[in-house]
């Protein structure tokens, strides 16, 4: 499917193909321990040190071997997400937030962006379980969300601002990374946006059309590593154009012929973000 020797198109090239998600970018990532700043918006440690402030008034620590009650300092866990590959009927990627002991969940059709430049939507989906932070597998045909539902990616996130239409967060996880705001747009539909720059500021992103350099007899083929041949056999060539779990096939001059060929529709799914 892709195109013979190729020396700019790079159509196999990582950096460009991981479009949505950002694979290329894929670090380990270290979880800083102590994310106790993050609670304080809950204002649950504010409160917790106001109440102990009269026990502490009454005693010196110095000398009486009572508690301070300082366990407020100890680090607090940061709030989990998880982003799960739904390849339900239409595919999906789930990211749930831990919050107020569930998951707010939303569904999003293309995946978390990596570039600033694109919004992509988001639809608000009903609370999930904590449980759902690792759940993976099968929804059986004829069930709610029936598919298969395989863990994306997970980790800890900063809030920074929960209202009813608006959440910033920074997510701490291997492959999504980054701080970035979900905005109500009207009903269930929400936008996530990317505030931080682009994760990997060289990506390009995959072009909306990639030409294919045509066959061309040869003698003599190129040598270097930045070259790859195949032979040209018989039949038809076309390129595949694989996002958000769909897939397009196209012949040079940008026909489409994916109708034609319904027995490769589940490549865009096999692909999903990759
Ligand atoms: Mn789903």
């Amino acid at each position: 499917m892709s195109c013979s020797p190729s020396t700019t198109t790079t159509t196999t090239s990582p950096a460009v193909s991981s479009r949505t998600m950002g694979l290329a970018s894929i670090r380990a990532t270290t979880i800083p321990t102590s994310r106790a700043t993050s609670r304080h918006l809950g204002g649950t440690q504010e409160s917790m040190a106001d109440r102990l402030d009269s026990y502490r008034a009454k005693r010196d620590f110095e000398a009486t071997p009572e508690p301070t009650g300082k366990s407020g300092d100890e680090p607090v866990p940061a709030p989990r997400f998880v982003v799960q590959e739904h390849s339900a009927r239409a595919m999906h990627w789930d990211l749930r937030l831990e919050h107020a002991g569930t998951l707010a969940s939303w569904a999003v059709p293309k995946g978390i962006p990596t570039d600033p430049k694109r919004n992509n939507l988001a639809v608000r989906t009903e609370d999930h379980p904590l449980e759902y932070l690792d759940f993976h597998g099968e929804i059986p045909a004829g069930h709610y969300g029936a598919g298969t539902m395989r863990i994306f990616d997970r980790g800890t996130y900063e809030l920074h601002k929960w209202r009813d239409a608006e959440v910033m967060v920074t997510f701490h996880g291997e492959r999504v990374r980054g701080k970035y705001v979900l905005f109500k747009t009207g009903g269930k539909n929400w936008m996530i946006h990317r505030m931080d720059p682009p994760e990997d500021p060289d990506r390009e992103p995959m072009p909306e059309q990639v030409a294919p350099m045509l066959a061309r007899t040869s003698k003599d083929l190129p040598v270097g590593d930045n070259w790859a041949y195949e032979i040209k056999w018989d039949g038809v060539r076309a390129i595949g154009y694989a996002e958000g779990g769909r897939l397009r096939l196209a012949r040079r001059r940008s026909t489409s012929i994916t109708a034609r060929y319904p027995e490769l529709r589940g490549l865009g799914r096999a692909a999903g973000a990759h």
